[in-house]
């Protein structure tokens, strides 16, 4: 039995991942369910998967938890923990088998971490953490003899059609180099990494047409169904951005190696163009338990839950370039990873508080980008060779950023 530790259990991945399980019990056991503050969806997936830990960031709200698994004899076993440390402690648990790091934005940083440093199976959704710290965690993932495989959907394509000795993001198999000691795509004949994007429900409007775009607007996805902070950012097309920088760690690449190609169907899940003319692409339909299963039974295959795709009912797949006037955000994300250091760290953050500003409705569509980019401005760039370097980069921008959306208002 493999025991898997959930971090985010009641968001969008944690949902779709207890749903593979659930279809796999006899091979995965759902050990610890964590998450932030959903006492209600934490308590009804305690009762039907019986985890061994349950734990929820916020104190109060373990607490009555707490209370509600102690009053039903079946529940009553189950250990309730709160709190930051306590949720990297679950992240390094010994019984702990692999970690599906799903808390979204840089909350999820330091228990991804926490796997990583424990040499754990780490499934990655939580882009952000390599976004913030990506040369750390690689190396963390090296010297601790960690298996690191992309959740997000595109990397996890990528990753699928990757010749073998570039399957550079695991450390554990033998037949798996670790990425700092790969050779570079060039070398490998690869000639490009296409990121495919939906291009999200906006990819039509005008830029006048973006300022009046509402939250509900942005988060209602032609093919997705995500969380509402990845929604926006898919909206502004900063998700592509993180999703950029997030493909030059795990595939040792550029920003020059990686170009983003729009395809609205989401059936491709991203291509790699090789020297010899070939491209080999992932396809399937949108719906996550795809990477999610793949990176559980990898290197093996087993059923997901998902539809087969039926190829003759897509009948079509169309392609453009993106357009970086419109979606500044994509094009600010690329400058960071060109930039390097500190700058995706300020990038992440700025989104962060940006992202959330509007869907408070405090500013507007377009204002995201706004204030990405001035904060970026007013803030220095340094390398980011130490996690209080970054952390701290995180906080400045989150202040900065605060400040603009507040002028803003
Ligand atoms: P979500 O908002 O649906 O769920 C987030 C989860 O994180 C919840 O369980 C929540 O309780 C927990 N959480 C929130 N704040 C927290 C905090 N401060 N401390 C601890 N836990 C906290 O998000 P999602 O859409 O499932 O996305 C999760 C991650 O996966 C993100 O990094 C996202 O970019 C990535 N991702 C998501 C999708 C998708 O289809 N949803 C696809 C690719 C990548
Ligand atoms: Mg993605």
């Amino acid at each position: 039995m493999i025991n898997v530790a959930i971090l985010g259990s009641t968001g969008s991945i944690g949902t779709s991942t207890l749903d593979v399980i659930s279809r796999q019990s006899d091979r995965f056991n759902a050990f610890a369910l964590t998450a932030n503050k959903n006492v209600e969806r934490l308590y009804e997936q305690c009762l039907q998967f019986l985890p061994e830990i349950a734990l929820m960031v916020d104190k109060v709200s373990a607490k009555e938890l707490e209370q509600r698994l102690q009053s039903n004899p079946e529940t009553q076993h189950i250990n309730v923990f709160s709190g930051c440390q306590a949720l990297d402690d679950v992240a390094a648990a010994e019984q702990v088998d692999y970690v599906m790091a799903a808390i979204v934005g840089a909350a999820g940083l330091s228990s991804s971490l926490a796997a990583a440093r424990s040499g754990k199976r780490i499934l990655l959704a939580n882009k952000e953490s390599l976004v913030m710290s990506g040369d750390l965690f690689m190396q963390a993932v090296k010297e601790n003899g960690a298996t690191l495989l992309p959740v997000d959907s595109e990397h996890n394509a990528i990753f699928q059609v990757m010749p073998d000795k570039l399957n550079n993001i695991s450390v554990n198999v033998d037949s798996h180099i670790n990425k700092i000691e790969s050779p570079n795509l060039q070398d490998a004949g690869i000639g490009k990494i296409l990121l495919t994007a939906s291009g999200g429900p906006f990819l039509n409007k005008s830029l006048t047409e973006l300022q009046d775009v509402t939250p509900d607007q942005a988060c209602a996805h032609p093919t997705w169904e995500m969380g509402r902070k990845i929604s926006v950012d898919s909206a502004t097309m900063m998700n592509k951005g993180l999703e950029v920088i997030e493909a030059s760690w795990l595939f040792n690449a550029s920003a020059d190696d990686i170009q983003v190609v729009i395809h609205p169907q989401s059936v491709i899940h991203s291509m790699v163009s090789y020297s010899d003319g070939s491209v080999l692409a992932q396809l399937g339909n949108p719906d996550m338990r795809t990477p999610i299963a793949h990176a559980m039974a990898w290197p093996e295959r087993m059923t997901s839950g998902v539809e087969p795709l039926d190829i003759f009912k897509v009948a079509q797949l169309n392609f453009e370039q993106p357009d970086f006037e419109r979606f500044v955000c994509l094009k600010l994300a690329y400058d960071a990873l060109r930039a390097g250091g500190t700058a995706p760290a300020i990038l992440n953050a700025a989104n962060e508080i940006a992202v959330d500003a509007f869907l408070q409705e405090k500013i507007t569509f377009t204002q995201i980008a706004e204030v990405v980019q001035r904060t970026i401005e007013q803030l220095e760039t340094v390398p980011a060779d130490s996690l209080d370097v970054i952390l701290n980069a995180d906080a400045r921008a989150r202040s900065v950023a605060a400040s603009l959306c507040d002028e803003m208002i």
